[in-house]
């Protein structure tokens, strides 16, 4: 006993290894979720031309991919009719929602489909899908974000697998939406779900780096779940040494408040005549700033006579602003403005935040 105690006391405490998850197998990849952000098309018809060399490098998973929205992508737009991620809460899936069309939407019948090949998403029996990887740009300044949601043991480690590979561009968001039932982004009818996003990239358009940066977040999570499945002792101990205090740093989004929103968001006013051209403009001092740090006072946007508009901190301060003049988010249905998030870790043993205070200031945004 007495040797023990000398032992715990003189010799530093080693992170225990982090505890087993059980494998995955069916992993489908998903472009075209918004129909004008090409990247992610462009790589998954890249994937599919690559599919004898992925059934060889990653012989675990059955990996398959998925056009989501081929009207909105043959169309070069967004969306036909609304946000098709934003049509996978129970309520949306249900027609329970405030959605008066259900389900005679492009994007609402799209979503049912949808629902059946990756999910059912609210089925005992689990989805069809072990993974859903959702691929997205953005015109905004995000860098490369990988974006999962809190208390995702698996997805959380994997974030933060890709992250360390990826550099110091690389970022994990946090969603924190209270249940699975009220997540309303299509990656969520998967067992797991993740979601890359890269930018600046405009709407429309194929840009080489930001299809090779989505290939690298990819092919990184492809690797994890490979080694997930394969050899986990190996790989966790590894990421307990890149993590010794199995804690990571992330970005950690505010709730979402009004509908169409994935997450809470400083919201611009509209034009009275058109609901998705904005009645005030980012101002040129925010242009590009994703994930600076804004206080109270500091200018957001311009309006037409020219007066600056300055944060009023509805939403604390300081914070981080992400999505900063994103495209998507001129549109009513995806919910309009400017994303807001703090500073947060999370536990690679539970996926959750680890700091109280934290989630007491998520609760508050
Ligand atoms: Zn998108």
């Amino acid at each position: 006993m007495c040797l023990l105690a000398f032992l715990v006391i003189v010799f530093p405490v080693v992170a225990a290894s982090l505890s087993s998850i059980a494998p995955v197998q069916r992993v489908v990849v998903v472009g075209g979720t918004h129909g004008n952000e090409y990247t992610g098309v462009w790589c998954i018809k890249a994937l599919d031309r690559r599919s004898n060399k992925l059934k060889s490098e990653y012989s675990s998973l059955d990996i398959s991919t998925l056009l989501a929205n081929p009207q909105a992508h043959f169309e070069n737009k967004r969306f036909v009719d609304d946000d098709l991620n934003r049509q996978f809460s129970h309520a949306a899936l249900h027609g329970t929602d405030d959605n008066d069309n259900f389900p005679k939407t492009v994007e609402s019948l799209r979503a049912q489909e949808i629902n059946e090949i990756l999910g059912p998403k609210f089925d005992a029996d689990g989805s069809k899908a072990d993974v859903v990887i959702d691929l997205h740009t953005t015109t905004s300044n995000m860098g490369i974000t990988v974006i999962v949601a809190e208390g995702d043991v698996l997805m959380t480690r994997a974030a933060a697998y890709v992250i360390q590979k990826c550099g110091a561009e690389a970022r994990v968001l946090l969603h924190t939406h209270k249940t699975r039932e009220s997540r309303p982004n299509l990656c969520s009818t998967g067992t797991h779900g993740f979601t890359i996003e890269v930018g600046p990239v405009p709407q429309g358009v194929l840009r080489h780096d930001a299809v090779e940066k989505t290939d690298q977040v990819l092919y990184a999570l492809l690797e994890f779940l490979h080694l997930h499945n394969q050899n986990s002792q190996e790989l966790y101990e590894k990421m307990s040494r890149d993590f010794p205090s199995h804690v990571v740093p992330c970005f950690c989004s505010a709730p979402a408040k009004r509908p169409g929103e994935m997450s809470g968001k400083i919201k611009w006013p509209s034009d009275p005549e058109n609901p998705n051209f904005p009645a005030v403009m980012v101002h040129k001092d925010l242009q590009d700033k994703d994930f600076h740090l804004v206080r109270t006072g500091d200018t957001l946007f311009i309006d037409l006579e020219g007066n600056e508009i300055s944060y009023s901190g509805s939403h604390g301060s300081p914070v981080h602003l992400i999505f900063v003049n994103e495209g998507g988010y001129y549109y009513a249905n995806s919910g309009t403005g400017i994303g807001v998030a703090i500073d947060a870790k999370f536990s690679l043993e539970t996926g959750k935040l680890v700091q109280e205070e934290t989630a007491d200031m998520v609760s508050e945004l």
